[in-house]
Parts: structure tokens; C-alpha cells; sequence
């Protein structure tokens, strides 16, 4: 057996290790000894000083040397087996369920001076260790400090030490795979060394460069995946696109009324020279809520029709489906075939659409995730465009490009700012292009909070706004105990506002039919309504530039980009804008730094930065669900240096090996492989 397959064997190859454990190892995604390798240890137990009994701390775990004086077995079902034990200055039981006599009479001679660890309990009066493990008569095999892994319930401590005990004798060495000037920058340090140290219990809380070198290791590997997909979607040409790019932007002007800010403009060149390249476009555009994304992608939409394909636009909810569809119709006019498809569609217009689409009648298909079903195809497809999404992996990114054809490219627009590095991670190399500045027109959203006990102001404030002709949003989480009801709690404030505002108010949730909800959605947009309630159906998207006040309820359920994305639904006109943030009760000290965050910047790029920092990474955009590969020691915010310099790295390798052939043993090694043997 080579030393990667030795690493890369499952771990129940090893002795001790059964059906079972390795079933338990693998809840924590431990499933080969490399895994094991790499799972750092949560900290450390230090039972190397010896406690006297009448010093003992109940609750810790302690090392104390008693002498055994008596044994009591109760021969009895349940009743525990005791020894009693003593030292000059107290007492000390030791407690055992479930075990034998013998044992007991084994590890715990009568007479004898034993050396005990573990953890202090008391019962009536007494001090005791029940179960003890960690017991023996040589004081200097129990005086130890040893790493705590994060372990499952039926994974024992000592199981797991035994275990990686062991394995770590064994660590092979591998042949160095990065080039000096990298080993370097660790001081040299090997993998099989920073492995080692990685595990040892002094340590835990170091942050030395044997953690950084893993650190580096796990990034590289992951960008260089990344980097493999760049570079096979690149391998194949596509047509350069041919159009005017002037008259399609002066036609949309006409349309909206309003000046494109620099930023959008900028977006757009950014993106025609992409489309006019004969590399596959696959750029991310980020601006953060209101900064007129959907106008960048229309004209970019048009630039592709004019050059004679089609363009497929995905929103990630009906929703805001319908609302690009009614934009692209009012600004295209009749010039183009633009269609509307999402799950709810009529057989027969679907049908019809299928058709259409095939022959090469419809220009824009605007819908739902049903846009890249199977039998959904496409003449001539030359664009995708993607609305706020930020859980593409990047097996979805190749499934896309794919679909498209040879010709396809492919606009991601997110309004979550996300960090370079977690771009860099999520989306590969992915061109980004931002859009910082907002329309010059917006003003700041004023962001209270309120304790749920208050709401009758907040109800006499919302009755200001709406006699001022102003328009409301009153949004209530889902709850999640109850899936199929998760809509109760904006029923309920529905009918308790309907006392106070009549039919100035609507509802609006996710299992009402379509046509309700288009009729609802219409009453707003026309201020029949004046106060829309609802769950969050509304976060992403949907624009309503007349309501200048959003309530949020039990707004501690929400993540703060969440927050800053349900406030941006209002501030787009030239009124003054409030949001409202109702808590259950008052707030802990870190949701209060939180909060504090929001009130102070409108700047999403900053919220996020700051949530990160706050709550890690992972957490923040619902990542963790996603299914994209997490880091096991990587942290995309904290770590950003070492993800500048894999950047590097990989830029140079590239142009002495691009099919980076070297390295194919680490990716394997770090289960990015996978996603490789898929492209080829
Ligand atoms: P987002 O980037 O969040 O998707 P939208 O594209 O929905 O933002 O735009 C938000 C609002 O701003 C829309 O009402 C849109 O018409 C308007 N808007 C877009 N660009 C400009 C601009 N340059 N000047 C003024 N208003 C604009
Ligand atoms: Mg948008």
C-alpha cells in the first residue's frame, strides 16, 4: 500500500475500529484516517496535577492518589459497586456501573496506592468518580495533559485518544508538494511535522505556523479545484457576440427614465467585453440591495438578442419573476418575445412556450428553477442570468454552463456581498464586477428597535405613515415548529392590524394561489393597500419604490444580511425611510452588537463583514446547507492572507502545468477530486 492510500483508507482498516465507531467517526465527517489527521482538537484536559481531597472541585476533572481501603458490592440490580478510598486529608468513592468484581478487584487492590483521574461528582455527602478510566498504580501513566476531540455520543474520550494515539505514530512522510518558496513562508515546517504539532495539547491555542502551513494546504487544494473547472470551461471557445452596444443602451434609457449611475455603466462595459470575447462569460455582479442590478442584466439582455440569441433569465422566486417580467415587457415593448414560465404556469401556455422556444421565437424566457428543467430547450441559448443567488457550487456552475451550449454565458447577480476570498472559494475564479455606488436619489433607511411589549407605538407610527399616503411592509418570520402553518404568525398580526386599518390592509404568504397573490401584490403596487403584511416571501428582490416603512417581527430570528436585505425593500423612492425591528424581549449583549452594526451602516458590504466577524463565516449565507465543501481549518475571513498567496501560487503553476498534474495526489488527498473526474 502507497502512503496516499494508507491515508486515504477508510478508518475502519484500523484495529479497534469496528462497524460502529466508524459509524460514529463519520457523523463527524471522519471517514478516512487522513480526515482524522487533519480534525484538530477542540482543546486539551490536564491531569497532570495531583489534588489533595479536601481540595477537590466539584464538576472538574482532577487527579487525586488514595489508598483503596474497602470494597462495596451490593449484588443488587441498579445498585452501583463502590470503593471506598482515602487519602491524609478526606475521603473519595470510586463508583462503577454495569462491571465485575473481579475487574474492580483488578484495577483496585485493597491496600494499594492508586493513581485516579476524573471527573468530581458528589452524592450524599461524598465526593466521588464514577466510572473512572483513568486509573492505574504507576502515578505517571494517568499524570497526563491530552488533547479533547469534539467527540458523539458512544465515541469515548479514551477510544478516540487510543485511536489517534496510534495513527499518529504511524504518519507517513510525504513527499514535499509545494516549492520552496512556499515551505518557506511556514519555516519549512512538513505536512507530516504540522500534523503532528497540530495534535499535541500545548499546542491548542496556537496559532503557529504548523496550524497555518494545514491552513494553506486546505485552501490551496480547494482553489485549485476551482481553478480546473475555470480552465476546462475555458478549453472550449465559444462564438465572439456581435452587436451595437450605444443603441441598446440608449433604448433602455428612453425606457426607464433615469441616468445609469457610473458604477452600473461600468458594470455593462465590463460585461460587453466579456460577451464580445470568445471566452465563456462567468461573472458574478454584486451590488448591494437597490443599486439597479436588474437594469445592468436588461441591457445586457437586449445586447445578446440584438446579436441573435436568447437569453434565459432565473429569478429564485415567482415573485420577483413576474416583477422582471413586467419590467423587461414595459421596457422592450413589443420588440421582443418575452415569456414568463415558473411551476405555476398553465399546461397549455407551457406547451406552447416548450414550442416557441425551440423555434426560436422567444427571445427572453424569463422564470423560475423550471427553466432548466429537462425538457426545456433552447434554439440558441447565449445567456443565463441568475438573480440573487449565492449557493452555486461549483459542480451547479459547470451543470449551467452546460446547458447553455458552446455559446452560453452565464451572469450571476447577488445583492449578499460576499468577501473576495469566499468568492474565491464559492464561485471559483469567478469574474466579479460591483456595483458600490446606490442611485444618487436614495436616502439612509432609519433603522429603531422595539421590544414587542411596545407595539402600540409602533401601530401609532405605522398610522402617521399611512395617513401620510405612505406604504408599509410588516414582515413576519416563519416558525418553524410548525412547517405546514408557517404562515400563522402573519395571519394572526394580520387580523389584530385589520382592527385598527381596515382594508388598508393585505396578506400575503406563501401558500395562497397565484392569483391571489398577483392581486394583492397588484393592490399594493396601486395602494389599494397601504400595509402589507407578510412573511418573508418578500426578502429578496421585490420592488416597491413607494413603501418607506418595514416592520420586522422577532427580528432576532434573522441573520443581520438578512435584516439588510428585507430593510432594502424600502428607501428606493425620494421619501424618507424607517425600518422598524420588533424583539420578543430584550436584547443579549452580542445581539445588541449586532443590531448596533445595522442601525450605524447601510452599506451591505459592511454588515457582512462585520456579521462574519461576529458569527463566522459559514453561518452567514446559509453556506452550511448549501452543500458546498466547507473548511474543516479555513476560515475565509481570518485567513484571507493565505488565500492571496494559493491565488499566486496557482496563477504561476498554471503557466508551467495547466492541467496542474503535480498536485493531483493533494486533491485527492483533501476529497477535492471528486469534482475533477467529473470534468474529464
Ligand atoms: P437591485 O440591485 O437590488 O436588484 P433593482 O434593480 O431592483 O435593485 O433597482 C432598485 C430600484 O432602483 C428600481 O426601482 C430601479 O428602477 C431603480 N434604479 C435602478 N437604477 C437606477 C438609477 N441609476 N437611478 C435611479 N433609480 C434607479
Ligand atoms: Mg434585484
Amino acid at each position: 500500500m502507497s502512503d496516499y492510500e494508507y491515508l486515504l483508507s477508510n478508518i475502519n482498516s484500523l484495529n479497534g475500529i469496528g462497524n460502529k465507531t466508524s459509524k460514529l467517526f463519520k457523523k463527524k465527517n471522519i471517514n478516512t484516517i487522513f480526515d482524522l489527521l487533519w480534525s484538530r482538537p477542540e482543546g486539551f484536559i490536564d491531569r497532570s496535577k495531583i489534588t489533595k481531597l479536601n481540595q477537590l472541585q466539584i464538576g472538574k476533572i482532577q487527579t487525586v492518589i488514595v489508598n483503596v481501603k474497602k470494597y462495596n458490592f451490593p449484588r443488587k440490580r441498579n445498585l452501583p459497586n463502590r470503593v471506598f478510598c482515602d487519602d491524609e486529608t478526606g475521603s473519595l468513592d470510586c463508583v462503577f456501573f454495569n462491571s465485575y468484581e473481579g475487574y474492580i478487584k483488578k484495577i483496585l487492590p485493597i491496600g494499594s496506592l492508586v493513581t485516579i483521574s476524573g471527573k468530581i461528582g458528589f452524592y450524599k455527602n461524598k465526593y466521588q468518580i464514577t466510572n473512572p478510566t483513568h486509573i492505574s498504580s504507576d502515578k505517571n501513566a494517568v499524570k497526563k495533559i491530552h488533547s479533547k476531540y469534539n467527540l458523539t455520543d458512544g465515541l469515548t474520550e479514551k477510544k478516540y485518544n487510543k485511536i489517534i494515539t496510534d495513527v499518529l505514530k504511524k504518519v507517513p512522510d510525504l513527499n514535499e508538494w509545494h516549492e520552496k518558496n512556499i515551505c518557506k513562508i511556514f519555516d519549512n515546517i512538513s505536512w507530516k511535522e504540522s500534523v503532528l504539532e497540530l495534535h499535541k495539547p500545548q499546542n491548542i491555542k496556537k496559532d503557529g505556523k504548523f496550524l497555518r502551513r494545514l491552513i494553506f494546504d486546505e485552501i490551496f487544494a480547494t482553489l485549485l479545484i476551482n481553478s480546473k473547472v475555470r480552465y476546462n470551461i475555458n478549453k472550449s471557445k465559444k462564438k465572439e457576440k456581435n452587436f451595437n452596444e450605444k443603441v441598446c443602451i440608449d433604448n433602455v434609457i428612453n425606457k426607464i427614465g433615469f441616468k445609469l449611475t457610473n458604477d452600473q455603466v461600468k458594470a455593462i462595459n465590463e460585461i460587453n467585453k466579456d460577451l464580445k470575447s470568445n471566452k465563456k462569460m462567468f461573472r458574478l455582479l454584486q451590488g448591494d440591495v437597490g443599486s439597479g442590478k436588474t437594469i445592468v442584466s436588461l441591457v445586457t439582455s437586449l445586447n445578446v438578442i440584438n446579436s441573435g440569441y436568447q437569453v434565459s433569465f432565473m429569478a429564485p422566486t415567482e415573485i420577483l419573476a413576474k416583477q422582471h417580467y413586467t419590467l423587461a415587457k414595459k421596457i422592450f415593448e413589443n420588440d421582443i418575445n418575452i415569456q414568463l414560465l415558473t411551476g405555476k404556469t398553465e399546461y397549455k401556455i407551457k406547451r406552447t412556450i416548450i414550442e416557441d422556444l425551440k423555434n426560436n421565437k422567444i427571445q427572453i424566457l424569463i422564470g423560475t428553477h423550471s427553466l432548466f428543467q429537462e425538457k426545456i430547450i433552447y434554439n440558441n441559448l447565449g445567456l443565463v442570468i441568475i438573480d440573487e443567488q449565492h449557493k452555486f457550487g461549483v459542480r451547479q456552475r459547470k451543470n449551467l454552463s452546460d446547458k447553455g451550449g458552446k455559446s452560453c454565458d452565464v451572469l450571476v447577480m447577488s445583492a449578499t456581498p460576499i468577501p473576495r476570498t469566499m468568492v474565491m472559494t464559492v464561485f471559483g475564479d469567478m469574474d466579479v464586477s460591483i456595483i458600490k455606488e446606490k442611485p444618487k436619489n436614495r436616502k439612509d433607511i432609519k433603522t429603531y428597535s422595539k421590544v414587542e411589549n411596545n407595539i402600540k407605538d409602533v401601530i401609532n407610527f405605522v398610522k402617521k405613515e399611512v395617513g401620510k399616503d405612505n406604504q408599509v411592509f410588516w414582515v413576519c418570520p416563519l416558525i418553524e415548529e410548525s412547517k405546514k402553518v408557517d404562515h400563522q404568525s402573519s395571519i394572526e398580526r394580520y387580523k389584530h392590524l385589520k382592527k385598527f386599518f381596515n382594508s388598508n390592509v393585505g396578506l400575503l404568504h406563501g401558500s395562497l394561489s397565484n392569483d391571489e397573490k398577483n392581486e394583492i401584490l397588484n393592490n399594493f403596487l396601486n395602494k389599494k393597500i397601504k400595509i402589507l403584511v407578510s412573511t418573508t416571501i418578500i426578502e429578496v428582490g421585490i420592488d416597491f419604490p413607494n413603501a418607506n416603512l418595514i416592520i420586522i417581527e422577532n427580528a432576532n430570528k434573522f441573520g443581520l444580511s438578512q435584516l439588510h436585505q428585507l430593510r432594502g425593500r424600502v428607501g428606493r423612492g425620494n421619501k424618507e425611510s424607517a425600518c422598524i425591528l420588533i424583539f420578543k424581549s430584550t436584547l443579549s449583549e452580542n445581539a445588541k452588537k449586532r443590531i448596533k452594526i445595522l442601525k450605524n451602516t447601510n452599506d451591505g458590504f459592511e454588515i457582512s463583514e462585520e456579521d462574519m466577524k461576529l458569527r463566522g463565516y459559514g453561518d452567514l449565507l446559509g453556506f452550511k446547507q448549501s452543500g458546498i465543501p466547507n473548511f474543516r481549518l479555513a476560515d475565509p475571513v481570518l485567513n484571507e492572507d493565505l488565500f492571496l498567496i494559493a491565488e499566486k501560487e496557482i496563477k504561476r503553476i498554471k503557466f508551467e502545468d495547466e492541467n496542474f498534474s503535480k498536485y493531483m495526489k493533494l486533491l485527492k488527498l483533501y476529497d477535492r477530486a471528486d469534482i475533477l473526474s467529473d470534468l474529464v
